[in-house]
């Protein structure tokens, strides 16, 4: 059996961020597998665009040498924001081949404890030990599709992330679940494909989000005030942006305070962009879904406003809900080691849950260190934690610590 130092298990923006930190250190062998961008390429729809702002969409990586504006420059493809996803992805698969060439591809089919370290056992059957584990695996185990649809077959009801290309929706009726971005965004692709689209939403009304790169804020506010009140991290409203953008500030926060900003900051929104692109979609807003059975060849909903709908498809655009009991790599024993709450582990520095080496980034640490774990641009604060925590305080890093979350050029950064 092979050994080394530390494992990064998940390619996407936070174990790639996670990689290009820790291969900072010089005599740690780390290994990362996993099928990079993977999420974002199988399980988001052509012709997406990314939500956030222009520098909350850089990948972290210790010298900010892999942004945005060095992929351009090396594969001479241009975008503005809204960044699309297919230049996302293909910036995610440069960035892999930057930082991390020697990617192994291969699935982690299960980690477990032993004395001094942790067992991983990989899809082909081989075995691996290493010290320390990194779990960067996302959300996509973490779909939630309310009780009421559960049961019902993927003919008639399916999440949003199990979506890639909406094209194929001509001259189907579509009810859409959610009044999030994902489900209006879902919407607008639906229409645009030629389905003849409804949004439910339980919501009274639809938050549209200016996001704070928009030139009419800084035109209204001041670019100076604007920079005083939003992060260039794009979590989060006008000053709660700021306090999100400091996980370790979040962190000293009364829980119940940190309760009511995680709220504010990922209440269900869209980006105003889709507002021209859903006219002609109605909104039905202020109602939910009741009751929801088969009826031949299409899906019955009754709403609790006592209206009914047929559909052929009901597309939920409901979220997605941390459990991390719902990764499969984490065996019954060390997931009963794992201290959590509501489904979240609980963290300490570094990342590390209570199994000491076991640390988890991404959407699982929003419990411990806020929202902004939730995006891309929290992967650069969870990559230099995980760093100061692994490395210690090492001389030769005292640079990549002093690091600020938010630097001054992520401003000057915008196209
Ligand atoms: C529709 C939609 C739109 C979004 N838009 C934005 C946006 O505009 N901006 C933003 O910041 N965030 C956005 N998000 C949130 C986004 O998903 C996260 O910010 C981001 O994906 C987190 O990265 P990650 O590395 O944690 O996970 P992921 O990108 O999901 O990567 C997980 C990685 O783990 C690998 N993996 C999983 N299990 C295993 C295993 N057992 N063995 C090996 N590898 C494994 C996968 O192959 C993949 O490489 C959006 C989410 C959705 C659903």
């Amino acid at each position: 059996m092979t050994s080394c130092d530390a494992v990064i298990i998940g390619a996407g923006p936070y174990g790639l961020s996670a990689a290009a930190h820790l291969r900072t250190v010089k005599g740690l062998e780390c290994r990362v597998f996993g099928d990079p961008m993977s999420f974002w390429n199988r399980n988001m729809p052509v012709g997406m665009q990314l939500r956030s702002g222009w520098a909350a969409t850089y990948i972290a990586d210790p010298k900010r040498l892999l942004t945005l504006e060095a992929y351009q420059q090396a594969s001479g493809n241009h975008f503005t924001t809204p960044v699309p996803l297919d230049q996302f992805v293909q910036y995610g698969l440069w960035f892999q081949r930057q930082a991390v060439p020697d990617l192994d591809y291969r699935n982690v089919e299960l980690v477990e404890s032993e004395p001094g370290g942790f067992r991983l056992t990989l899809r082909d059957g081989e075995m691996l030990r290493t010290r320390r584990v990194i779990i960067a695996c996302g959300i996509q185990p973490f779909a939630w599709r309310p009780l009421e649809f559960r049961g019902l077959p993927s003919s008639l009801v399916t999440h949003t992330s199990e979506h890639h290309d909406f094209g194929g929706g001509a001259g189907k009726t579509v009810l859409v679940i959610g009044g999030g971005q994902s489900a209006l965004e879902s919407a607008a692709l639906l229409h645009e494909a030629g389905a003849e689209v409804e949004v439910i939403a339980r919501a009274s009304s639809i938050q549209w989000l200016q996001g704070w790169a928009s030139t009419t804020l800084h035109w209204r506010m001041g670019k100076l005030t604007a920079r005083l009140l939003y992060a260039p991290t794009d979590v989060g409203p006008a000053g709660i942006s700021q306090i999100l953008a400091r996980p370790d500030l979040f962190r000293k926060l009364p829980r119940g305070l940190q309760n009511v900003l995680w709220k504010r900051a990922v209440r269900p929104a869209g980006a105003r962009w889709l507002v021209r692109r859903l006219e002609g979609v109605p909104l039905t807003l202020g109602r939910s879904v009741i009751s929801v059975a088969t009826a031949g060849e299409r899906v019955a909903l009754q709403l609790s406003d006592g209206t009914r709908r047929k559909a052929h498809h009901v597309l939920l655009g409901t979220g997605f809900r941390v459990d991390i009991s719902k990764y499969r790599l984490l065996g019954p024993s060390i997931l009963k080691s794992i201290r959590r709450i509501n489904g979240y582990p609980q963290l300490k520095g570094g990342l590390e849950t209570s199994v000491p080496g076991l640390h988890i980034l991404g959407a699982p640490a929003a419990w411990s260190f806020g929202p902004l774990m939730q995006f891309v641009s929290g992967a650069r604060y969870a990559s230099q934690s995980l760093l100061r925590s692994i490395a210690g305080r090492n001389p030769a890093l005292e640079d990549l610590y002093q690091e600020p979350v938010c630097p001054d050029e992520a401003w000057s950064a915008l196209p």
